[in-house]
């Protein structure tokens, strides 16, 4: 059966999956979303004895069906190979009584690396499927994983130039200093002086610029994105929900069936979307644990069915969550409309407009399988100090917001359910946070110091993404102003300004 993609704000159109992954976005602004989720063919004793890619085989086939299986197996072995530096590719690691799923075993240490070590290849295969003659320029908004990831994936990917925003000082010093080292003669690196919310907003509206587009058009350009609103990238993170799922069921941790909990540490909405797409690929998951920083726009959103921009951006420890437009909402909220294009562009434009909306109380009842939570800075401070000294594992500070919210939530309901948290960044990430959230001695350190003493203290090794900047040359200094967003990709691709 083939399965087809539809735009969130236009009820008519449908594409294959290959178009909406070189797409990105719809023209029409909107997000592409299967027009039905589809469910496992395999069960999950079967699962149990697989290898990643192989259960990165079985769940990707069902969404990507316009692929052969000698292009999806082509693409899942050359992204999860030896750039990952576990087999496994995603341990599920015991600490204390839940399941950290780390993902970020892959170059940038990110979990971003499970989705964009793979969007590249797919994007390549589905270029081709379509013949598609242009150099595909990857645009990219970052509040500082995507991009490294991003960058990572795309150099010198023949037929492709990746050009990353990121906000000036919203992301850490290793962010950056990945990001800023990137080799790669198709690689772009601009920091904004604005924040997240800013370069997320900018470049969608450089993908909505049908002048833009005409002119990169005559030029040999199209665009498409890398932000986890290319369904390229929510794919591929369906896998891993299933793979945990697996897991837990071979080392004899749940008995088939068994309803689990899943936490995630949210910014974009992409990764607890993914758990929620792999919910109802057929994978028993019950609660679907929405965790915020201080930025806590969603968690509201839970509580009241309002989602509200307005309110102060915080700057936290947790920079990757520092969103207060959660992208990828918008594919939730058109699935409990009812897929119903007309009454998510209303909502789309209330937020445009006024930055806020409400759902229906229809549309809230959907949401059942959502908890929210958050975490203030001292909370995930102290749960990153707590961990450390009861077990000896030292947690980076997303997924510390996820564990305080997971620890919250199992104390407030009787649900004993076993419990798999999304376990995001590597502490080598945000070395300086973690470090002086177990001694706040440790910030008189610099940077590697911190990074050599929290190898001394966690026994893990220091990570080669980590020891690849230690003296890396910078290669990109390009600084913009939000509004000059335009001319500085015009003038990176060199068409007339
Ligand atoms: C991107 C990111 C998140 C948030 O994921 P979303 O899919 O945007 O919700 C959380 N933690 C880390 C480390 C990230 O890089």
């Amino acid at each position: 059966m083939n399965l087809l993609y539809k735009s969130t704000r236009n009820a008519d159109k449908t594409v294959t999956a290959s178009e909406a992954i070189l797409k990105g976005l719809a023209d029409d602004g909107g997000l592409f979303v299967p027009t039905s989720v589809p469910k496992l063919e395999v069960t999950m004793k079967e699962l149990a004895g697989m290898s990643y890619q192989e259960t990165a085989y079985e769940v990707m086939k069902q969404f990507l069906t316009d692929f052969t299986e000698e292009e999806l197996k082509h693409c899942i072995n050359s992204a999860y190979d030896e750039k990952f530096d576990t087999e496994v590719i995603a341990p599920l690691v015991k600490v204390g009584d839940t399941y950290h799923l780390e993902l970020f075993h892959g170059a940038t240490i990110a979990f971003k690396d499970m989705a964009l070590s793979i969007l590249p290849h797919l994007l390549t295969t589905a270029a081709k499927k379509n013949h598609v003659k242009n150099d595909i320029v990857i645009l990219t908004a970052t509040s500082g994983d995507t991009g490294k990831a991003a960058l990572a994936g795309f150099a010198d990917v023949h037929g492709t130039k990746i050009i990353v925003f990121y906000p000036k000082n919203g992301v850490s010093k290793v962010q950056e200093l990945q990001m800023v080292t990137q080799k790669g003669d198709n690689t772009s690196v601009v920091a904004i002086h604005g924040n997240f919310d800013d370069a997320q907003t900018g470049v969608k509206k450089l993908f909505e610029d049908k002048e833009l587009a005409a002119e990169l058009e005559a030029a040999g350009f199209q665009f498409s994105s890398a932000n986890s609103i290319n369904i390229g990238r929510l794919v591929p993170q369906v896998v891993y929900y299933v793979y945990a799922y697996a897991k837990l069921l071979q080392n004899e941790e749940i008995a088939d069936g068994e309803l689990i909990d899943v936490v995630v540490p949210t910014g974009n909405f992409g990764n607890i979307l993914a758990a929620y797409f792999a919910k109802q690929l057929g994978v028993p998951i019950s609660k679907l644990v929405c965790a915020s920083n201080e930025n806590k726009v969603l968690f509201d959103f839970f509580q009241t069915g309002v989602y509200d921009r307005n309110r102060e951006f915080v700057l936290t420890s947790s920079p990757s969550m520092d969103i207060l437009i959660s992208s990828n909402l918008e594919r939730l909220i058109y699935l409990i409309a009812g897929a119903d294009a007309q009454k998510n562009n209303e909502l789309m434009a209330a937020l445009k407009s006024e930055g806020r909306y409400e759902i229906t109380a229809e549309m809230k009842e959907k949401l059942a399988d959502f908890v929210g939570g958050f975490a203030t800075e001292e909370e995930t401070a102290k749960v990153i100090a707590d961990t450390f000294s009861q077990t000896g594992y030292i947690m980076d500070t997303h997924t510390a917001v996820a564990a305080h919210v997971c620890k919250a939530y199992k104390a407030a309901h009787a649900d004993a359910k076993k419990t798999v948290i999304a376990s995001t960044a590597s502490p080598y990430k945000f070395s300086r946070s973690v470090m002086t959230a177990i001694d706040p001695k440790y910030d008189a350190l610099e940077e590697f110091a911190l990074i050599d003493e929290l190898n001394h203290l966690s026994g893990v090794a220091v990570p080669n993404a980590i020891e690849e900047i230690r003296n890396a040359k910078i290669r990109h200094t390009r600084e913009c102003e939000v509004a000059d967003m335009k001319a500085t990709v015009k003038d990176i691709l060199k068409v007339e300004v």
